[in-house]
């Protein structure tokens, strides 16, 4: 059956940033396709929650605790995968946020910029390198980095995360074509979507319309409209789809004027 092209059964997954938001959702969807993940996050209460929620869908899941901005964590997480599993077959690099790096440029200084860029684009770049040997394992690995529609749109005080999104696209790009044929490699970018990182919008009636404003589709996007997105591209229904960065916004095209700051600095 053609649908059966979206299953996963008996595939593992890393999912990083699962304990909340978009990287909860993956973890919840892969498991109800059949996928055996490994939910990771800081926050050991929440991806406990996560793993338990995958495994009322029959497969194995594991919560550990890793901070993806430590190299010795991201070690250790891989080392604790290969003991459970022999091979891995997808790896999503979900982690990430605006971070400290979020501000104007006369406040964001040289350290909080590189920790923008060290949770969502260094991180992503060290783990899927770290887990290259047990990706080749298996036999159609896949790869999916969860990027940002600000790594194509202009908004003010993303500069650093902007420039890590854009930077993740990219990495995206090179590293699908160096290591094809065997492992394919995409993003999503997705737009304003409703997660706790999102909750001052929706929070605030003002800003939550001023953001719909700007989105076609009328709506903020719901984590499982991305984990729909990275299902498709874990999967193999996108067999040959690889480098590519497939936007999941509600149809956005550009941002005409600064949907948070104009709000903030008219409140
Ligand atoms: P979220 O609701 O804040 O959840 C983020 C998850 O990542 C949490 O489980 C958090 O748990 C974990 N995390 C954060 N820092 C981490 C670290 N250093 N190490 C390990 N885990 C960490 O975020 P989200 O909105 O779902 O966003 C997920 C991804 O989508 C991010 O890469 C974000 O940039 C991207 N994105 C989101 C939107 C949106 O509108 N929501 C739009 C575009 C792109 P702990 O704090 O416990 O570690």
């Amino acid at each position: 059956m053609l649908l059966d092209a979206f299953r996963l059964d008996g595939k593992t997954a890393i999912v990083t940033g699962a304990g909340k938001g978009i990287g909860a959702s993956i973890a919840k969807s892969f498991a109800e396709m059949g996928a055996n993940v490994f939910c990771v996050a800081r926050s050991l209460e929440d991806i406990t929650q996560v793993a338990e929620a995958c495994r009322h869908f029959g497969v194995k899941a594991e919560a550990i605790v890793c901070d993806v901005t430590k190299e010795d964590q991201l070690k250790a997480l891989v080392e604790q995968v290969a003991a459970q599993s022999e091979r891995l077959d997808i790896l999503i690099n979900n982690a990430g946020a605006p971070g400290k790096g979020w501000g104007s440029i006369e406040k964001v200084d040289m350290g909080r910029f590189e920790h923008t860029i060290r949770i969502n684009l260094t991180s992503a770049y060290t783990l899927t390198h770290l887990c290259l040997g047990m990706l080749r394992a298996a036999d159609a690995p896949t790869i999916v980095n969860i990027s940002s529609a600000l790594s194509w749109m202009v908004d003010k005080n993303f500069s650093a995360y902007a420039a890590a999104k854009a930077g993740m696209n990219q990495m995206t790009k090179v590293m699908a074509y160096e290591l094809s044929p065997k492992i394919r490699i995409n993003a999503i970018a997705p737009g304003a979507i409703e997660t706790p990182s999102t909750a001052f919008i929706t929070q605030n009636e003002t800003l939550l319309k001023n953001t719909t404003r700007w989105i076609p589709l009328k709506r903020l996007g719901q984590p499982d409209d991305i984990a729909l997105g990275a299902l498709y591209l874990a999967s193999p229904a996108s067999s040959f789809v690889s480098g590519k960065i497939l936007e999941i916004d509600g149809g956005m095209q550009a941002l005409p004027g600064s949907a948070i700051q104009d709000v903030i600095d008219n409140e």
